[in-house]
């Protein structure tokens, strides 16, 4: 069965090329993809599978009815694309000036529209219900994720999987982590309230620009004497304005920062310890402060045994020769929020373009993908779709024979 379905993918690659064109050239940014959300929504009412539109947000929400009973396989691929000014030469590059997708999403909705209707083609075999989550907003905070899940994205779902195209390993590769492997991705914002006055006269005034630099200083103690060693945590203050003129002591200093880390306890530790620098920093020096903590996506924390379930069978899946398990990655994805709902796990699947020449990371005017990724993809939540639903069923038909 999974060989007819995969061959059947292979025949509709054409097809998946064509979507995923189709959207490279038209994007839009986080909570504007009207236009992306409708083309998803008219392929599945072409198809005559039922969907939910607006499903919190732009988000679309499509099942496939198993003809048997058996657990809900959600799979997930978000849409949205980045306000980047597309600087590729291809014949498929962004119509709209300033918006591309620069991070593979119109690639993740191909996969995904793609499998979709070969399920639905197959679905008298399906053992069980598939949910296609096509999220809009995963690029921009608060993100997607939440807003479709309490609108019941998940309702009935008994394990999601979810890909990311990436475009720095090959073709053919899987990478895969139990745990977490994301990070929590948080924002801070520092102001520091001095007292300003003439350059030539500092002991009449409290000095912004030097209490927030002590600040930056202090808070790299936070990682090195703060945090357990064994934990990885990132505290990187990204931008320092106080503007003046040569001749007068800033009033008033602004930092923000960001915060990664992979743990909720060390994630409210580190937000604590920044406060305790600023507020000891600017009691020594007489000075008041503002401080925000803006928490952003939490960790993504893959499921123990559904990782090793997806690494098991991703070793079959034709096309790929190579299943690795990866260190953690400091960037953020709001797919954590589904892991905090339902078991599942969260994987990247290679789609390096095969000339060296045309390789760019993910959110550069350049990036690009090899769209042979896109069938690995498709193949492997196929995979992983079937044989979850077969696993279940095989494993309670046991239970019943007990
Ligand atoms: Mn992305």
């Amino acid at each position: 069965m999974l060989n007819h379905l995969w061959s059947t993918l292979d025949q509709h690659f054409t097809e998946m090329i064509e979507i995923r064109r189709y959207l490279h050239m038209h994007p839009e940014v986080s909570f504007q993809e009207v236009k992306t959300a409708a083309f998803i929504q008219k392929y599945y009412q072409d198809l005559g599978v039922e969907i939910r539109e607006n499903v919190g947000g732009n988000g679309i929400v499509a099942t496939i009815n198993g003809e048997f009973s058996g657990p809900t396989v959600a799979l997930r691929a978000d849409f949205d694309a980045l306000p980047i000014q597309d600087e590729k030469d291809v014949e498929y590059k962004s119509t709209v000036p300033g918006v591309m997708h620069a991070c593979g999403h119109d690639g993740h909705t191909a996969t995904l529209l793609v499998l979709a209707k070969v399920l639905y083609q197959h679905r008298h075999l399906l053992k069980g219900n598939v949910v296609l989550i096509h999220q809009h907003a995963e690029e921009y905070a608060p993100g997607g994720a939440l807003p479709m899940i309490k609108d019941g994205c998940l309702d009935g779902v008994d394990v999601i999987f979810g890909t990311h195209l990436w475009a720095s390993e090959p073709v053919g590769k899987i990478q895969y982590r139990s745990g977490p492997i994301m990070a929590a991705a948080d924002r801070f914002e520092i102001r520091v309230h001095g007292e300003g006055g003439h350059g030539a006269q500092p002991h009449k005034t409290k000095d912004a620009i030097l209490i927030g630099s002590q600040i930056v200083t202090n808070l790299q103690q936070i990682v090195s004497r703060k945090v357990d060693p064994v934990s990885s945590a990132v505290v990187s203050v990204g931008s320092f304005v106080a503007e003046n003129a040569f001749n007068i002591i800033a009033n008033t200093a602004k930092l923000i920062g960001t915060v990664r880390t992979f743990d909720e306890d060390i994630r409210t530790q580190i937000e604590k310890e920044i406060e305790n620098v600023i507020k000891g920093t600017c009691l020594m020096n007489n000075a008041e402060y503002e401080y925000d903590f803006v928490r952003g996506y939490p960790a993504v924390v893959n499921h123990y045994d559904e990782t090793e379930f997806l690494r098991e069978h991703a070793s079959q899946v034709p096309g790929v020769y190579e299943v690795e398990e990866i260190p953690l990655q400091m960037g953020g994805e709001d797919f954590a929020y589904y892991l905090q709902h339902v078991k599942g796990t969260f994987f990247f699947t290679g789609a390096k373009p095969a000339n060296s020449s045309d390789v760019y990371p993910h959110h550069h005017p350049k990036f690009d993908i090899d769209e042979k990724g896109m069938l690995i993809a498709a193949k492997t939540l196929c995979k992983a779709t079937i044989q979850y639903q077969l696993d279940y069923c095989e494993s309670n038909e046991l239970n019943l024979n007990k």
